[in-house]
């Protein structure tokens, strides 16, 4: 008896896979393809078992679909440019690429001993020139079609350090480095219009038929499209305050006006206030921004001790200074109805002011005094004027007209989107190919002359801003268009731009004219799975919709969408924690491989729950799935042998009871893992009913191991090598090498069910009449007497002899006879 000595098998099987090339691929119209994606990594140091529960899945998938004949595309790469990289720089003196490639060569190393499926040839990092490459080409396109602008925008400052923070780098207000309060500054920075395609991009998640409700949810909300109204309130003494709203039919309810402290009418406004409340709204704006936008603050506002008038009922209302109103949404100021919005409702009862009904439910009798939440639902208009006793939804639109009409506001439809700011300060990412010619302007890099390469001699110090600005040999450049001296842009693109096409360039990683091959992308296109974390719901799975939009008004793709089937792994979780890096509670693969295995770690992420839920981690819970990979070892030592040395005989027709409840296991198998595989990803309960058919073959082991039966043992135990092939492919390709056959169970043919031996056993019954037999019925032993009452009840035969009679009395004898007396 030969022991399981997992790392031996494990190292020799991938150097085989490795030197075979076994997962390498090319187009091969004659075959079905399947594009089968995971989220590429970013390079921090470790694979940790987050990573491994996504690449375990996809690569069960794509191992799963190659057995069933599919031409499978299962790359990796590096998402390798970004801030932590030059964190490290700063801290520790080392070069981010350094630090970077150094990072990609230990995981590497990782998944490789995890042994996934990659065809390592396509293997892309995205701080390779030859990749940044066409992140600066697609720019210049971009540039080309006013699709990237140049504006005003805040950034985070330390002037201390003097220099831009990220905001991870400037979380809490304070700079990570020195822990002074970060400023705010404005700078010219680059934008991707992303807004142009916000309508697109909403109306085109209708296709999208195979993406999760909740991540089509989370992007509707991101884009934020809100149809409303604008309406103009003319301010005492002169000029007016336009508002935005959703709810114009609410506005003979709206007591006060409300402006975001950073509206530019706000100076003027207070131009002639008291000190101390200038003071209040400077302090107002002073607030953390982000904290504002994530509500994270306290309602509060200042009366600026002026008047503005209702357009509708002529009213007389205080204009206030908000922290809750922000600049970035809608106009900036809104009108607020205390009774019918709850935000404005608290601050109405934080500041004492009227709350005024104007909406009321059907049969209710709210009143402001009372209100205890504000009312937002649908109802009829009460106290406004003209339009009271109009239904909401058509006071919506007969006020916006009225509104247009009168020339004090407009039907309108806001988003939340904005559009996409690109520019980072910093060092370690693409750099952005323009330059700026004193004569000519702003001026795009020739395309020849790309890529603009990142210097490698910058210096790393955290202060004075981005390094790129102190090469001089960067900076100084002939401009492209008059030759004269210009200077050279010095912001890098935002990390996310790589992630927008990556999955592009597997296609063609090493394509020097052009970022892809357009017959290769027609034929692996569209993404058939993607596989990653719900936390990129938006940014990068909105980004990514986006480009591919671009890249089809470029000419590039032919379609709207990259991906067709979306699935959204669950977390691993460790004492009840997400686990991550920041946490400081993740488990490195190494330990857990050195211990038990890749095939047992593989197996015990995907049994441990199901794929789209959270996991908890637990260092006893492993030790089950070993425990079965080890007797599956051991069951298959003890036939392997004799059964490679037999010939394979054809299936008696007749076969001995034991023998067919075994086949009749195997194949209800089949059947079910191929669907949880199939449609499902239940990849769990998949692992479920293997380990159940182990338990089977244990039970029936001693009666089929001998005589006509043994065509049955050697069917089961060729079944459960095969069906567990995708989710530990290292012991089973060994299995299947000991059992004597080839080739490689990744290149043999997924089991097909025989659906007549997996139809479940059943019995014949006779049906008896007042004593006689008058029929038959077939059923399952496992039916229970209500059914096989109802089904006798339905045999015709049985049916005519009942004709006109009552049934008095009936008995079922268990596995017998249903005997009937009626009169
Ligand atoms: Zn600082
Ligand atoms: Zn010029």
């Amino acid at each position: 008896m030969s022991e399981y000595g997992f790392e031996e098998i494990e190292t020799r099987w991938q150097e085989r896979w490795r030197k075979g090339r076994t997962f390498e691929v090319t187009e091969d119209p004659s075959r079905p393809k399947f594009y089968c994606l995971e989220m590429l990594p970013y390079p921090s140091g470790d694979i940790h078992v987050g990573h491994v529960r996504n690449y375990c899945i996809t690569d069960v998938v794509a191992r799963y679909k190659r057995m069933r004949g599919f031409n499978v595309l299962h790359p990796i790469g590096w998402d390798a440019l970004g801030l932590p990289a030059e964190n490290a720089a700063i801290q520790r003196g080392v070069h981010p690429e350094k630090w970077t490639r150094d990072n990609i060569a230990s995981m590497k190393r990782q998944l490789q001993r995890l042994g996934f499926s990659y065809p390592w040839s396509r293997e892309i990092a995205t701080c390779d020139a030859s990749y940044y490459h066409w992140n600066q080409w697609f720019f210049l396109r971009m540039l080309e079609k006013g699709i990237a602008y140049r504006a005003k925008a805040p950034v985070n400052w330390c002037p201390k350090c003097q220099t831009v923070l990220a905001n991870e780098q400037a979380e809490g207000g304070a700079c990570w480095r020195c822990h002074s309060n970060v400023e705010e500054r404005e700078l010219d920075q680059w934008f991707l219009r992303i807004t142009a395609y916000q309508d697109e991009l909403l109306d085109d998640m209708a296709g999208l038929s195979a993406w999760p409700d909740r991540v089509l949810l989370q992007q509707r909300n991101w884009i934020g499209r809100s149809p409303g109204a604008e309406v103009d309130f003319a301010v005492e003494g002169g000029g007016s305050i336009r508002v935005f709203t959703t709810r114009i039919d609410t506005i003979y309810g709206a007591t006060f006006v409300v402006l975001a402290p950073e509206h530019p009418l706000v100076a003027s406004l207070t131009a002639g206030a008291p000190d101390r409340t200038r003071a209040a709204v400077a302090r107002l704006h002073a607030q953390d921004r982000r904290a504002r936008q994530a509500g994270q603050v306290e309602k509060e506002g200042v009366f600026v001790d002026r008047y503005a008038k209702n357009p509708f009922s002529g009213e007389r209302v205080p204009i206030w200074v908000g922290n809750f109103v922000l600049m970035g949404y809608g106009t900036g100021a809104i009108m607020a109805v205390p009774a019918h919005d709850q935000r404005d409702l608290e601050f109405a009862r934080r500041y004492q002011l009227p709350v005024r009904v104007v909406i009321q439910p059907d049969g209710g009798e709210l009143t402001g005094d009372t209100l205890k939440a504000a009312y937002e639902g649908p109802g009829r208009l009460v106290a406004s004027g003209e339009f009271s006793g109009l239904d909401w939804e058509q006071a919506k639109e007969r006020m916006a007209a009225h509104a247009k009409a009168q020339g004090f506001g407009k039907a309108t439809v806001t988003y939340r989107l904005k559009d996409w700011l690109i520019s980072r300060q910093r060092y370690w990412g693409t750099p952005i190919p323009v330059v700026y010619c004193d004569r000519c302007g702003v001026v795009g890099v020739q395309d020849r002359d790309l890529p603009v390469l990142l210097p490698k001699d910058a210096p790393f110090t955290g202060e004075g801003g981005n390094p790129l600005e102190k090469v001089a040999a960067f900076t100084h450049v002939p401009c492209p268009q008059c030759g004269g001296s210009a200077r050279r842009e010095t912001d890098t693109m935002d990390t996310f731009v790589d992630s927008s096409w990556y999955f592009y360039r597997y296609l063609s990683p090493r394509k020097t004219d052009g970022p892809f091959d357009s017959a290769s992308v027609r034929y692996w296109f569209p993404i058939d799975l993607y596989v990653g974390g719900i936390e990129h719901a938006i940014l990068h799975l909105v980004y990514s919709r986006f480009w591919t939009k671009v890249m089809r008004d470029l000419g590039l793709v032919t379609f709207d969408e990259p991906v067709r089937r979306l699935f959204p792994q669950g977390m691993v979780h460790r004492d009840g924690e997400v686990m991550s890096k920041s946490k400081g509670n993740t488990i490195a693969p190494d330990e857990v491989i050195a211990r038990y295995g890749a095939d047992t770690l593989r197996l015990y992420i995907l049994f441990a729950a199901p794929p789209e839920m959270a996991m908890e981690w637990s260092e006893t819970g492993i030790a089950g799935p070993h425990r079965f990979l080890q007797k599956v070892w051991r069951l298959l030592d003890r036939h392997a042998e004799t059964l490679a040395s037999e010939i394979r005989k054809p299936m008696p027709a007749e076969l001995p009871e034991p023998a067919q409840q075994l086949r009749r296991r195997v194949h209800q198998t089949i059947q079910r893992v191929t669907e949880d595989v199939e449609d499902r990803l239940h990849l769990n309960t998949a692992v479920a009913a293997l380990m159940e058919l182990v338990k089977e073959i244990h039970r029936l082991e001693p009666e089929v191991t001998e005589g006509p039966g043994r065509g049955a043992l050697q069917e089961a135990l060729e079944t459960l090598v095969l069906l567990l092939a995708p989710f530990t492919p290292h012991i089973c390709e060994e299995l299947w090498a000991r059992l004597g056959r080839r080739p490689y169970v990744v290149d043999r043919v997924w089991p097909q069910a025989d659906p007549e031996v997996a139809q479940e056993e059943t019995i014949e019954l006779g049906i008896q009449v007042n004593g006689k037999v008058r029929g038959h019925v077939r059923v399952a032993p496992t039916t229970g007497e209500e059914e096989i009452l109802r089904l006798a009840l339905e045999e015709p035969r049985v049916k005519e002899h009942l004709a006109g009679k009552e049934i008095v009395k009936s008995v079922v004898v268990a596995g017998r006879l249903v005997s009937l007396v009626a009169r």
